[in-house]
């Protein structure tokens, strides 16, 4: 492994200060299975700390943070943002440490976390209210109010950009963040909290408590001080949250996974297309939540694409993220014995792995390690087909026509993302309207992963937007106010 950064500190923030934990819990690097560092631990009394000391900076009872105008945080979050460039390197180094990714997507992660911060910091005083037309002897107003104390629960595949895109919203509208970390992959988010505290970010503020779901972020979503809650993860856990939010009424937005299509039709670009649907899947070694995990082809081109994407499949490597091989490990190896015991009842039902890439010759032992592959020969409702399997691993299947193909592309619970490639114009509109789904990308998969255009889920992919202006909105509560004249 390369040289590594200096480690964070092993405690959590709370009210501005790092303070240590009885218990700490193991970082390993998912590469190579050795101990990187240790984390804090934190349980239910700081989780208790942390909310008080976030409701104290909104309340005006801890720092100035109330005083601070609309301006004043966009240009905290701008400075912020120069602070994250300047420590660019040695954040994706922890990055690509922490998660075993690719070096390249490591860095990209960090200039996307500086990016989520300064469109935040830019839109922080163009978010207003509006006033509405009533009676003639009445002002009525809208004011967008920050919700008070946000919690936040985040997962370890993109620790830094899931930071940035729910903490630079919630500070821009006013609020301020009690933020649990996944306790899998944290340090890059450590790290930046240690920055906001050098950058002068008012205690308590932010504050970052690491620690296991079932303590701290049991504890977090189910405390009555915290006014809205933000999760981003697995269907199951956020269905947990909600449950113990909902006990308090605080709002949540829900940001949860998805088996998303790429329906290719004949006539796409195809080299561009096969390019996309591969990079839509290696992506993190397929830890991501809107990962292309099916590909719906079109059976005039079905034989074709296979043997195209047969080439690309086996030209794969896996290798440690310090490299900047095609495709990292799998975060541990419990993620990667559930897929790999997903993967063997696949064969069972007679699904063929048609192409597979290879763990580079020199990659370390120890790391978790699951090869990029594709699968075909899948039954209509197969699992793999239906449920997430959260790694490299993309399942073709063949549509006949165009309601074909949205009848495959529909036949799951999730609603997340959803490529579609052909040049007809006619059939780009019908499908994009036809497909359930929080996002839809015609020609290209993903946008880019465009910071400001809004993003969420449908039906089990989850509710709410975070990300662009709508991102914004979402941190924040409107105020009716009726003004009756003299
Ligand atoms: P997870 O749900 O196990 O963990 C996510 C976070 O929730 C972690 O911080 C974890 O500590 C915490 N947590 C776990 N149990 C908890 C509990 N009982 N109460 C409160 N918090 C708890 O998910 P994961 O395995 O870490 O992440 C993978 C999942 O996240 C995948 O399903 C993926 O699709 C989804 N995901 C979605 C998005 C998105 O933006 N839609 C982004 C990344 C990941």
């Amino acid at each position: 492994m390369h040289e590594l950064p200096e480690m964070p500190p092993r405690a959590a923030l709370i009210a501005g200060e790092w303070v240590t934990t009885p218990h700490t819990l193991r970082v390993e690097a998912p590469a190579t299975g050795e101990t990187l560092t240790e984390i804090a631990r934190c349980g239910a009394e700081h989780v208790e700390e942390a909310v008080r000391a976030a409701r104290c900076a909104f309340d005006g009872k801890l720092g100035e943070w109330h005083r601070w105008s609309a301006r004043q945080r966009g240009e905290w979050l701008f400075a912020f943002a120069a602070a994250i460039d300047t420590d660019a390197e040695a954040l994706a180094a922890l990055e690509c440490a922490d998660t075993g990714k690719p070096m390249s997507q490591a860095k990209g992660d960090i200039a996307v976390c500086a990016r989520y911060f300064r469109f935040y910091a830019g839109a922080a005083d163009k978010l207003h209210g509006e006033t509405i037309p009533f009676e003639n002897d009445f002002t009525v107003l809208t004011l967008r109010e920050p919700f008070g104390v946000c919690a936040q629960i985040i997962p370890w595949n993109y620790p830094a950009q899931i930071f940035g895109r729910c903490v630079a919203a919630a500070l821009a509208a006013g609020n301020s963040v009690v933020l649990k970390p996944a306790e899998d992959a944290c340090l890059s988010v450590l790290r930046l909290a240690q920055i906001a505290v050098r950058c002068g970010l008012p205690s308590g503020v932010l504050n970052v408590i690491p620690g296991l779901g079932g303590e701290a972020g049991a504890a977090l979503s189910a405390h009555a001080l915290i006014d809205h809650l933000s999760f981003t993860g697995s269907p199951a856990t956020g269905t947990r949250v909600t449950q113990a939010a909902a006990a308090n009424h605080v709002p949540v937005t829900m940001e949860l996974g998805g088996k998303s299509p790429q329906v290719v039709f004949a006539d796409a670009d195809l080299d561009t297309a096969l390019a996309a649907v591969v990079r839509g899947i290696i992506q993190n070694a397929g830890q991501t939540c809107s990962a292309g995990s099916r590909l719906l082809v079109e059976a005039s081109c079905y034989d074709a694409v296979i043997a195209a994407l047969a080439e690309r499949f086996s030209a794969l490597r896996c290798d440690a993220g310090e490299k900047d091989p095609d495709c990292g490990p799998l975060i541990n190896a419990r993620q990667r014995e559930k897929l790999e015991v997903r993967l063997a009842a696949a064969k069972d039902d007679g699904i063929r792995v048609a192409a597979a890439g290879q763990v580079a010759g020199g990659a370390p032992g120890g790391g978790h390690f699951v090869v990029p592959q594709m699968l075909v020969d899948i039954p209509e409702y197969h699992d793999v087909v239906r449920e997430e399997l959260f790694g490299p691993v993309l399942a073709v299947q063949r549509f006949d026509d165009e309601d074909d193909a949205v009848r495959l592309a529909n036949a799951t619970d999730f609603g997340l993302c959803a490529g579609i490639w052909t040049r007809d114009g006619g059939r780009q509109l019908r499908l994009a309207k036809r497909i359930r789904s929080g996002q839809v990308f015609v020609n290209n998969y993903g946008a880019a992963g465009g910071i400001e255009l809004p993003f969420g889920g449908v039906r089990r992919s989850g509710h709410g937007r975070e990300k662009g202006f709508e991102g914004l909105k979402s941190y924040t509560q409107l105020k009716t106010v009726a003004i009756k004249h003299g």
